[in-house]
């Protein structure tokens, strides 16, 4: 009793720290912010911040692979398949509810119906994607050809532009009978003068990549490492006992930066506030924009997956939600699933007791797939988009919208800002211009923090749930991992 006690207060203390370090945080950055700092000394004073997110993201990596291994390979293939399908049904039907969420408040809304205003302008040329491309390259960055390439780079095709012409039999034949040198090849005589002034421009795909963690490839491959692990039964074992003791081993140093993590919120959010533009600036359009996103968020966040999770479990949510401060928090302050993700396993772990086979399987699934803030998001920002083009929707492509908007969310990479640069996709699918994109750049470091929170909360949430759903599996299994407990 007396160790229950004293670690309930060391986690309250914990709580408060890390509460005091965001307003604090908070009071900081707008105490400096009068001072004009240059920016070069504010990058010097968010330093311990830009340290937090190093160390977490240190962790992430190992913490994916390690946790899902295990998770699934102490399950047996019917209670993870079974786990597997709640949780994807649960990602599923609440990133459609965000969706919906955010249609609903933009049409309610129109913040972007009236003339553009002037201080909207859109600048900066966006390589053009075709939705269909974007869906291939999420699909190709579940299979990494190469293991340790995924760790620090994600597939993207690159665009490259190229002249064709619009009729190449004309020019071949034309190029018969002709030596001067110029136009050696395609001849010189009228026709295919002509015919070269016809040539149309367009970006060919070549291939490429990009520098980011395809976490998505190495998700996909953990599971069936963990998958083909449990079936192995006794042989598999000196495998899955590296993978337990590595997820074990990367906890413990969850749970010495956890310490540290205060600190680093308090600059993290005291930088950003010293250095963003003036909001107070940011009326009209783009203000109404910002209060669709954030009601939005809102009512997802704070009244239907509590709803759900309530209806489900016959738990209190906001219990629940109180145990999740820490992660909700760093979540805020560094605007990135993924680097939240070990304070998120610590919260839910520690704080909530949530079953440990649950959180390793589906906590880094949720973290890399269920983005249910960054879908409501990209939907409301297609239709403000739309609407400050003059453009009506109708049913079909509004449909269009919530089905890319989905997608778009899922192949979002939990880093900063992953889902301004997925947008394109829905844009694209609807012919919306993807250079307006540049329009929503403004705030959209405020809304980032805002949908990572909504995020994390719905990964946690989903972990819960799926628990709860699962708990005869879970009986039924005497598998017994995580027995080694973590000590602070
Ligand atoms: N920053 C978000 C996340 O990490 C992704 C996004 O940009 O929407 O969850």
């Amino acid at each position: 009793k007396v160790r229950m006690r004293k670690s309930f207060l060391r986690r309250n203390t914990f709580v408060l720290f890390t509460v005091a370090a965001v307003v604090v945080g908070i009071v900081l950055g707008f105490v400096l912010r009068p001072h004009n700092l240059p920016l070069r000394e504010i990058k010097y004073f968010s330093f311990p911040g830009e340290l937090l997110m190093r160390m977490l993201q240190m962790l992430v990596l190992p913490l994916i692979v390690s946790s899902l291994v295990t998770g699934i390979s102490s399950l047996d293939s019917r209670a993870s398949g079974k786990m597997g399908a709640r949780a994807i049904i649960y990602y599923m039907v609440t990133t459609f509810i965000a969706v919906f969420i955010g249609i609903v408040m933009v049409i309610i809304i129109q913040p972007g119906k009236g003339n553009r205003d002037s201080s909207m302008s859109s600048s900066g040329n966006i390589e053009s994607v075709q939705a269909a491309d974007a869906f291939l390259d999420l699909i190709r960055n579940m299979f990494p050809p190469n293991l340790v390439e995924a760790c620090f780079k994600q597939y993207k095709t690159l665009y490259k532009k190229t002249v064709l012409t619009k009729d190449i039999t004309v020019l071949v034949n034309a190029s018969q009978g002709t030596n001067d040198t110029k136009y050696s090849q395609v001849g010189n005589n009228s026709t295919v003068l002509q015919t070269i002034q016809e040539t149309v421009e367009e970006m060919i795909p070549v291939s490429g990549s990009s520098n980011g963690v395809n976490a998505l490839g190495l998700v996909v491959f953990s599971i069936f490492f963990g998958l083909v692990i449990g079936n192995m039964k006794q042989q598999g074992q000196p495998l899955k006992e590296f993978f337990d003791c590595l997820n074990d081993a990367i906890m413990r140093l969850v749970a010495i930066i956890i310490w540290y993590a205060p600190i680093g919120i308090l600059f993290l959010i005291a930088g950003k506030i010293i250095e963003m533009k003036d909001l107070a600036q940011v009326g009209g359009q783009l203000g109404m924009y910002m209060g669709c996103v954030i009601i939005g968020l809102l009512i997802h966040g704070l009244f239907i997956l509590p709803l759900l999770f309530f209806m489900i479990t016959q738990r209190n949510p906001y219990t629940f939600i109180a145990g999740l401060i820490q992660a909700l928090v760093t979540a805020l302050g560094t605007s990135s699933s993924s680097a939240t993700l070990p304070i998120t396993f610590r919260c839910l772990e520690e704080n909530n007791h949530v079953d440990k086979r649950v959180t390793r399987f589906v906590l880094p699934v949720g973290a890399t797939i269920n983005m249910d803030g960054t879908a409501l998001y990209e939907a409301v920002a297609a239709i403000f988009i739309a609407q400050v083009n003059d453009m009506d929707l109708n049913f079909g492509q509004i449909l269009t919208i919530s089905i890319t908007a989905t997608a778009a969310s899922i192949g979002a990479a939990g880093i900063p800002q992953a889902g301004l640069v997925t947008m394109v996709i829905v844009l694209t699918s609807v012919g919306l211009p993807t250079e307006d994109i540049t329009l929503i750049i403004a705030v959209d470091w405020f809304l980032d923090r805002l949908r990572t929170t909504t995020n994390v909360l719905g990964d946690s949430l989903g972990a819960g749930i799926v628990e709860h759903l699962s708990r005869k599996e879970l009986q039924s299994l005497d598998t017994n991992i995580g027995n080694c407990e973590i000590e602070e």
